[in-house]
């Protein structure tokens, strides 16, 4: 990210927020100080709701160590290690274990490795992905899909190994599987809130990050209040299905918990990034609130993936607008000609046979133009390419000004055009070359002494007549207007 030093006073009292957190992150370690205290919230808000001994419905620190390790790489390292060792005390404090300062710390640095290695190993995959290629987002969203699970399948495996080295628990049926119930934690942990951890992390390391605003995390958002309303219809519902489904004991209410998805994907839909990743956040944490307090831990599993279903969904959701304008713009490259920025050849010729279809049914008569500019080649011999290119790319403005909205104007190639005028007849058409001749002889180019001049061919395209057979006449037209010397209009029926 560049920094964000402000240019001037209305700048900084603009940015005033952004402006004070560059500042502060300044102070050396200030940054990582906040992480680990970031860190260590997460997993406070991860232990109050538990449902089972180790099993939380959810994960976030998962989320936070994921999104600093692909912000930050090694740099996050100290920060998270010291916080899995400090949150190996607090919890010992919590349910007076009795341990050891040693033993906790054996089991403390156990849990670092069991934690870091695996999320470090993933981030620094999906981190491959951020630069590698146009394909940007959509490769890196279906990356970090299969990442982010497998980072926590192998952490909860891990971590269950290193609880058992340490003594934390000791290998018996019901805790060889603990690594389930920890995946699953883990996995919303990662999947719902790495979006919203790197959005904080950045802000903690403002140098963090260049990419963010390419995958339209630093968009900045619209209104408030019709997110806000989203956001509350949804929080509403997930609550109104959970209490139905606490209150009624049947376990098949739970499955409501998927309706949620519809307001979710009307908030990716029509909001930005940033929001949507805030929002499945805010109704995973209202979904474990819920799970927790309304005593609705042994469907856990159901509210758990119905809410990882939704993660992944909005992230395959996010892409779609930036597919819409990756296809908005390979069409352009497609349509357009790429200097004068007038149709390509092809896609003039595909619009000038709808335009004959729809002049024949109306009965109107139709037009077709070839122009080319004279001795052009002396001019690029004179000035050079780049002027020459400046001469098209004028000569195109000066066209396209002068045309009414259903005549088309395409680039043969070199220097070399065409226009397609419906409604107008042999006259007509004449009448408007005649006027665009003045324009274009008028023109100046940025203070070079050359005059643009051109010799066009015009032809009415006759009911018998296929677009081709016009056009060869009109390119004849075009040639017998050269051989008379140039800057002349030669027209025929
Ligand atoms: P005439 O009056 O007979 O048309 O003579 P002319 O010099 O214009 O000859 P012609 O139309 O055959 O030459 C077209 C020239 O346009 C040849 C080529 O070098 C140049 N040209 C083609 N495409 C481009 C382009 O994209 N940019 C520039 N600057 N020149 C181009
Ligand atoms: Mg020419």
């Amino acid at each position: 990210m560049p920094t964000l030093t402000p240019q001037n006073d209305q700048e900084t009292a603009l940015n005033l927020p952004l402006w004070l957190s560059n500042k502060l992150m300044r102070i050396p370690l200030l940054s990582d100080l906040l992480l680990l205290v970031l860190w260590l919230l997460l997993w406070r808000v991860a232990a109050l709701m538990e449902y089972a001994p180790h099993a939380s419905i959810w994960f976030p620190p998962a989320g936070a160590s994921f999104a600093a390790f692909l912000l930050l790489g090694l740099r996050a390292v100290p920060a998270i290690a010291i916080g899995s060792i400090l949150v190996t005390f607090w919890e010992s404090y919590l349910y007076h274990t009795g341990m050891s300062a040693t033993q906790l710390l054996s089991i403390g640095s156990l849990f670092a490795i069991a934690h870091i290695l695996p999320y470090y190993a993933g981030a620094s995959i999906l981190r491959m992905f951020i630069h590698s290629d146009e394909q940007k987002l959509p490769r890196l969203m279906l990356a970090f899909v299969i990442i982010g699970p497998l980072s926590s399948l192998s952490a909860s495996y891990c971590i269950q190994i290193s609880l058992m080295l340490g003594g934390a628990i000791s290998a018996n049926d019901s805790t060889n599987f603990l690594w389930i119930p920890l995946w699953v934690g883990d996995l919303i942990g990662v999947m719902v809130l790495t979006p919203l951890s790197i959005g904080l992390v950045s802000r903690i390391f403002p140098n963090s990050g260049v990419w963010l605003s390419e995958i339209g995390l630093r968009q900045s958002p619209g209104p408030n209040l019709p997110f806000f309303g989203k956001l509350l219809l949804a929080a509403f519902l997930s609550t109104l299905i959970m209490f139905t489904a606490a209150f009624f004991q049947v376990r098949e209410l739970a499955f409501g918990i998927f309706f949620i998805g519809v307001v979710q994907m009307w908030i990716v839909y029509t909001e930005t990034p940033l929001r949507s990743a805030v929002s499945i956040a805010f109704l995973s944490a209202l979904t474990a609130l819920l799970v927790q307090q309304l005593t609705l831990g042994d469907d856990a599993l159901i509210y758990q993936f119905s809410i990882s279903v939704l993660a992944a969904s909005t992230y395959f959701g996010l892409l779609i607008p930036v597919l819409a304008s990756n296809n908005e713009r390979l069409q352009e490259i497609a349509h357009k000609d790429g200097l004068t920025k007038v149709l390509a050849r092809q896609y003039f010729f595909q619009l000038a046979a709808q335009e004959l279809q729809r002049a024949r049914y109306y009965h109107q008569p139709i037009c077709l133009v070839v122009f080319d500019i004279d001795h052009f080649k002396s001019i690029n011999d004179t000035y050079g390419h780049t002027v020459g290119d400046l001469a098209l790319k004028q000569l195109s403005q000066t066209v396209t000004s002068e045309l009414g909205p259903a005549d088309l104007l395409g680039r043969f190639g070199g220097d070399e055009f065409m226009l397609l005028l419906p409604g107008s007849d042999l006259e007509q058409a004449q009448k408007l070359l005649y006027l665009v001749r003045e324009k274009v002889i008028a023109l100046k180019l940025e203070q070079l002494d050359i005059q643009l001049k051109c010799s066009a061919g015009v032809t009415e395209i006759l009911a018998e007549d296929t677009l081709l057979k016009a056009f060869e006449r009109a390119d004849c037209m075009l040639f017998e207007a050269k051989k008379q010397g140039r800057d002349k209009i030669v027209a025929t029926i």
